[in-house]
């Protein structure tokens, strides 16, 4: 076994991970990035061929990355965010290391860390944790009561209708993937079922500028998680999905999208789903109206110049069908295909320090633990709506730099060194 001494080690190279190595390479720190698949592995390989960034190209703001923007206002293609992040390792040539994937974190009862890979051992007096929010794919369900008949698939490896079977497909989960995914099959003649259980949505534009615009010029996303009523839940609260049409989910069903409640149980081959279909687009709709009427206030305040309160507004949501009667059955061998948009859950599985509170959650205030040397960078919501975002990682990197500093230079003070670590 080989052993590595080092200033910082950072676990995990996507954004989080680069955007903290870019503010060490600037204040001279050495450190390393260990990344145990590709250096911006889930961009590369967790999205599907026609994505596209949700975010405007003026809220990517990662450090150390000039991004190729040819508009403002336009969203960046898989390939093209690709080829910005792949110019910003070759210009700033960050120590990463990869493929090793950290298999073990634990603290030296001298007060460093000891960081474990297959084969390699590193010690560090400073850690910084960039797994990120979405590290595994999360499947609700068990997968194994589904006939083996039937091809399933996570949205992480979802690339394009064409790599589907004939058949109808069940996209299940009503985020922003599974919103996405379920429109790109219905415009490539797929015959599509849509489950979900909650659904908010916001329209792209509102009032003549992009929805994310607003809700930044408002200041939401910048208001600190920790400030909301409930904090824990800010951190969970689930973003809308952001629809190019304003009518959102209902022009799915407009369209031809079969739509079913959430995806309850699996019994004798036959999946049965909520009712609550109704109770949700009602949920969505005050949520819609929340966040315009924000809007609209902030407009009046400030006496902005806006295209006038889309007068077609209520009418328009009112407008397309209800699905009064969705099914609640859908029989197995009615479909060929079944899309899990679930989502992801993060795995520190490999961390064992005493960082996390009674549900495995980081205990963190904007990144620090208590564990002196051991930070939390990249995780969504970690200080506020943009943090696990390319908008806003790059500000939370930067502010736990000094207090990375000071905690390197108080392990010099005191003794409490590499050199102290036992071999
Ligand atoms: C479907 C989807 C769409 C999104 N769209 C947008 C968008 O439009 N705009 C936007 O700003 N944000 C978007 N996000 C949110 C966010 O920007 C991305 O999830 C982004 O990839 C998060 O970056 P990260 O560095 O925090 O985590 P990740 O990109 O997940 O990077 C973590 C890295 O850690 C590595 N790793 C994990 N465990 C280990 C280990 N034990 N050892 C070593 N390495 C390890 C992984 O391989 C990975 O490379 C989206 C997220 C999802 C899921």
């Amino acid at each position: 076994m080989k052993d590595h001494e080092l200033s910082v080690i950072i676990v995990g190279a996507g954004q989080a991970g680069i955007a903290m190595s870019y503010h060490l390479l600037q204040a001279k720190i050495n450190h390393i990035i260990l990344e145990r698949d590709t250096p911006f592995h889930s961009w590369r390989n967790q999205r599907w061929d026609s994505f596209r960034l949700v975010t405007q190209n003026w809220q990517n703001q990662l450090p150390g990355c000039n991004f190729t923007h040819n508009h403002r206002n336009a969203f960046l293609s898989k390939a093209g965010l690709l080829q910005s992040l792949e110019e910003s390792l070759k210009k700033n040539k960050f120590p990463i290391r990869y493929p090793t994937e950290v298999t073990q974190i634990s603290r030296t009862a001298h007060g460093s860390f000891k960081v474990q890979t297959q084969g390699e051992v590193f010690y560090s007096s400073a850690i910084v944790i960039a797994t990120g929010s979405f590290s595994r794919p999360h499947f609700p369900f068990d997968r194994t009561q589904f006939p083996k008949r039937i091809i399933q698939l996570h949205s992480a490896e979802y690339r394009n209708p064409r790599s589907l079977p004939d058949g109808a497909i069940l996209v299940v989960g009503g985020g922003q993937s599974g919103f996405q995914i379920t429109k790109e099959l219905l415009e490539s003649r797929k015959e599509v079922l849509f489950s979900f259980g909650q659904c908010n949505w916001l329209p792209r534009t509102y009032r003549g500028r992009d929805i994310l615009e607003w809700l930044d010029l408002v200041g939401i996303v910048d208001l600190p998680t920790d400030q909301f009523p409930n904090p824990r839940e800010a951190r969970f609260i689930t973003s809308p999905v952001i629809c190019e049409s304003a009518g959102g989910f209902r022009t799915l069903i407009k369209d031809g999208v079969k739509v079913l409640g959430r995806l309850a149980r699996i019994q004798e081959q036959v999946m049965h789903f909520d009712h609550g279909l109704k109770k949700s687009f009602a949920e969505s709709d005050l949520f819609y109206f929340r966040a315009t009427h924000l809007i609209d206030q902030y407009i009046k305040r400030h006496r902005l110049k806006a295209t006038q309160k889309e007068p077609l507004k209520t009418a328009l949501l009112r407008s397309v069908a209800m699905p009064q009667q969705a099914a609640t059955q859908l029989e197995c061998n009615k479909i060929s295909t079944l899309v899990w948009a679930t989502g992801f859950r993060e795995d520190y599985s490999f961390v064992r320090l005493p960082v996390f509170d009674s549900q495995g959650q980081p205990l963190v205030k904007r990144g620090i633990t208590n564990v002196g040397g051991c930070y939390f960078l990249g995780l969504h919501r970690l200080y506020n709506f943009k943090s696990g975002s390319l908008y806003g990682v790059g500000d939370d990197a930067e502010y736990l730099l000094p207090h990375i500093v000071s905690h390197l230079k108080a392990g010099q003070l005191t003794g409490n060194s590499l050199a102290n670590h036992p071999m």
